[in-house]
């Protein structure tokens, strides 16, 4: 049975969701792109004073309601340090960004709002309760939860982990995962292949999609399109997380590999999805590992690794599930399809008067890499979507660029 894009996505979420991964701890610099194992709470209060976000004089702003109002300046305060005494009625300090706002001060003026002579300060502006300031704790409260466990960190999520003091991180090992192409017209990189032989390109790919999916890749050698070697090459695989198959689903008579994966007692939750390229991709588990048949083609290789594989790995390493997300752009030339299928074609999103147009890249179909360089994004189209104009809000695929 072929299943539509979002059935298929719910059963690669509903069968993998319950994989636990295993911990272990690492110091902050080595967190980059991996997923955090435990929550996260703030160690104290954030910010942990009232924190000016302004130069100026710390006021209270009770005093300012009748202007020009004049204050006594009664002392200063920096970054770094703290006032020991108070703002009485009628009395200002002086204030920097990031410092802790004084006792009996509420609010900040800038500096733009005053001018000084000697100790007497002139305000011509009214200022809120808190203006200018960040109020202790809004933040974050101490003990409060800043980051969830399967969160994965990036520089802004490392930042916040050395703000609350983590130099060392829990975080989930990464998935290993086993990468075997088939197929006897395959031949590796290192040899000169006939005019009839396909260098193995589709490896080099998925090894580089694995790593940026936060996986290990671990790859094989190639598997002709016979049972025998090919059974050897996935019960290798087999000590991996995940096992990754390129080529062989298709309908021919040498496309061994799920009748090889069935002869292993192979069970398999999908074979077949409604989209193009990629209809083939076939996903199930066998002897406790789950594995994805991705069709051959290194167009279709690619466009389901994206959007089935990535989430999967996701998963498998303890992170939340990430759907593929969509974004919008205008679509350039009008465009009609009748297929039944959600359609990604290799396309380039650019702005044009301040919006994002998409435009599809030359492109020669499922096999055609050189159209896939050419472009930044795939455009998505829906089955429900025969036809559309110029300048219609479509769906688009960003390509992963690192
Ligand atoms: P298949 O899915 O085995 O029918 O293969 C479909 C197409 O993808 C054929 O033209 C293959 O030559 C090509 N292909 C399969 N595996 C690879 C690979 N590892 N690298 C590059 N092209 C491949
Ligand atoms: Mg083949």
């Amino acid at each position: 049975m072929t299943l539509s894009f979002q059935q298929a996505l719910s059963t690669v979420r509903e069968k993998l969701s319950a994989a636990g991964a295993a911990v272990e701890v690492v110091s902050l610099d080595g967190v980059r792109g991996r997923v955090l194992a435990t929550d996260v709470v703030a160690d104290r209060d954030y910010p942990p004073f009232h924190r000016s976000t302004r130069d100026g004089y710390a006021v209270r702003s009770g005093d300012l309601t009748k202007l020009p109002a004049t204050l006594e300046c009664g002392g200063e305060v920096r970054a770094g340090e703290h006032f020991a005494g108070k703002v009485a009625p009628g009395q200002c300090v002086a204030i920097m960004t990031g410092a802790p706002l004084p006792a009996g001060a509420d609010s900040v003026l800038m500096l733009e709002y005053t001018r000084r002579e000697g100790n007497r300060v002139e305000a011509s502006r009214a200022v809120e309760v808190f203006e200018n300031v960040v109020r202790q704790g809004s933040e974050a409260a101490a003990g409060g939860r800043v980051l969830p466990r399967g969160r994965r960190l990036g520089p802004s999520e490392m930042g916040l982990l050395a703000t609350v003091g983590r130099a060392q991180v829990e975080i989930f090992r990464e998935p290993r995962v086993a990468i075997i192409p088939t197929g006897d017209e395959i031949v590796p990189l290192d040899r000169q292949p006939e005019r009839f032989q396909i260098r193995n390109s589709n490896a080099v790919t998925l090894t580089a999609q694995v790593a940026e999916a936060g996986g290990i890749p671990w790859r094989l050698g190639i598997a002709p399109d016979r049972a025998e070697p090919l059974r050897k090459l996935i019960e290798e695989g087999l000590s991996a997380d995940l096992l990754l198959l390129s080529g062989g689903v298709s309908m021919g008579k040498y496309d061994l590999v799920e009748q090889v994966l069935a002869d292993l007692g192979a069970e398999v939750f999908f074979q077949g999805v409604a989209i193009r390229p990629g209809k083939p991709l076939v996903f199930g588990r066998v002897r406790e590992r789950f594995f994805f048949g991705l069709p051959g083609n290194p167009v279709s290789t690619f466009v389901t690794f994206e959007l089935f594989v990535r989430p999967a790995i996701a998963l498998l390493g303890g992170a939340e599930f990430e759907y593929p997300v969509f974004l919008r752009a205008r679509l350039g030339k009008p465009f009609r399809q009748r297929l039944g299928l959600t359609a990604f074609m290799p396309a380039r999103v650019e702005v044009q008067n301040g919006e994002p147009e998409v435009n599809l890249v030359g492109y020669q179909g499922s096999g055609d890499m050189v159209g896939v360089a050419a472009a930044n994004c795939f455009l998505v189209v829906h089955p429900e979507q025969t036809d559309l104009a110029a300048g219609d809000w479509v769906d688009v695929l960003p390509k992963p660029v690192n």
